[in-house]
Parts: C-alpha cells; structure tokens; sequence
C-alpha cells in the first residue's frame, strides 16, 4: 500500500481482497433486501443481517463503531443516515435505507440502497430513481486523472437537475484497511478540484438527496440523522475502485 497525498493507493492484491469483500457484502445486501417486509421492526431486520454476516464468516463494520449498537445503519422516511435498528416498524409505504459494512480479511466495505415496502408514492419513487441515478452519475467521473469534485459536481448537477437537494454536512469517502479514509467525498461543488484521480484509489461514494431542503439535524438518539423539514430522504452507497480500465464498482454481486 502506498500513499498519494493522504489517499492510499491500493496494490493488486489489496484490490482482490476488496472486491471478494464487496461481493460477500453486496449478496449480504441483497438478501436483507428481499426479506424486507411491512409489520417488521428496523431491529428484526438487523439480525437478519447479523446472521448472514455470521454466516459468511465475516464481521460486522459498525457494531460497536463508536458505540453503535447495529451491524446495519436503517434510515425510515425523513431519516437520512445512522438510523439505530430499534422496536420502529416498518409499514407499508415507508422508505427504508440499509446501509451495512463488514471486515473481510482486514478490508471494509461499505454500501448503502433505499428500498420502497409494498406500494410507494410517485413521488418517492423519483427520489429513489434519482438518488440510485446520481450515484452512477458520480462514479462515471470516478476515473483516472479527473479530480476528485467531478464526481462531486456530476452528483449535485443530477439531483438539482430533478429539483431536489444534496445534504452537505455528510459525506463518502475512501475506503480500505479503515471505514473511513482521506479524502472526503462531497456530494457538490464545482468540478475541477482536489486531487487528481489515480489508479489504485478506492472510494464510497454515497449521495444523500432530499426532497426538501438540504439542511439535517441529528437526533437525540446521538446517531440518527434526518432532515430538518421532515420531509424524506434516499441513500445509495457503493465502494468503487479507480483502475487504467475505468471505474470497477466493487460492491456488487
Ligand atoms: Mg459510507
């Protein structure tokens, strides 16, 4: 592992490592996905999680990360990240975010969807189709010898473009042998600044878009973030690796 700036440029094998670690967590996702269901609680969904991460044999990221209690951050509605799994149910109509992390061999890894129970709003959907959209719209930019606030810029263009708003106070970030490596990762700003892109780099990158405006306030639970008009937010999250080839999007199955 080598270092630019404070960016870590990870080696090949550190590569492979963090692409078999997006893969066990991106089938992980995938199966606490499909078990969502109303009437459940944020917490019977969080051990669902804890058993498939058990399961595979690799260990949850944040149970215990300065002393949060789940091994998934479960965001409802007008909540935007670090929602605490709790006795809340989930009910029909509600947009649930799942944001999980595990450690395989040393390596995190880091992703995040926003998923609608049963029938939702046309007006949730679009922000889920939007927020989904903008991150792929950020990764695009994730390439070498671009800067880093392209794929900052091509975030917030999306978003504003379909008339909602980027949350600023929180952010993605690199990734490897830490959760949460230099630099950080706005989801705005103009494009052209920070550092020049390099082979090796790994990011999450993980727009967090309101419908109303971008203000949050933190709740007096400590950890859950939601926003300040109460009106709802999406989250989506993957881990990304910068390669000569383009970006390699490393938290999928
Ligand atoms: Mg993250």
């Amino acid at each position: 592992m080598q270092a630019e700036g404070n960016i870590t440029i990870k080696n090949s094998n550190e590569l492979q490592v963090l692409r078999e670690a997006g893969k066990i967590l991106a089938s992980i996702i995938e199966e606490v996905k499909s078990s969502l269901k109303a009437g459940m609680t944020t917490k019977d969904v969080d051990s669902i999680a804890e058993g498939l991460i058990g399961k595979q044999n690799v260990k949850p990221a944040f149970k215990g990360y300065r002393g949060f209690p789940g091994c998934v951050c479960m965001s409802v509605n007008d909540e935007v990240v670090h929602g605490i799994p709790s006795d809340r149910v989930i009910n029909e109509g509600d947009i649930v975010s799942l944001d999980v992390g595990i450690i395989y061999k040393d390596y995190y890894s880091d992703t995040a969807v926003t998923v609608g129970i049963g029938q939702i709003g046309p007006e949730l959907k679009k922000l889920l189709d939007v927020t989904r959209e903008s991150l792929y719209k950020g990764i695009e930019q994730a390439q070498v010898g671009n800067h880093l606030s392209d794929i900052s810029n091509a975030v917030q263009k999306h978003v504003e473009a379909n008339h909602f708003s980027v949350v600023r106070q929180f952010v993605g970030h690199g990734i490897g042998r830490n959760l949460h490596e230099d630099p950080e990762i706005p989801n705005f700003g103009p494009s052209g600044h920070g550092p020049i892109l390099k082979e090796g780099m790994v990011f999450a990158i993980e727009p967090m878009v309101n419908i109303g405006k971008a203000r949050t306030k933190i709740l007096d639970d400590g950890w859950t973030v939601a926003t300040e008009d109460g009106k709802p937010s999406a989250h989506f999250e993957h881990c990304v690796a910068i390669l000569k080839t383009g970006p390699e999007i490393l938290t999928t199955v």
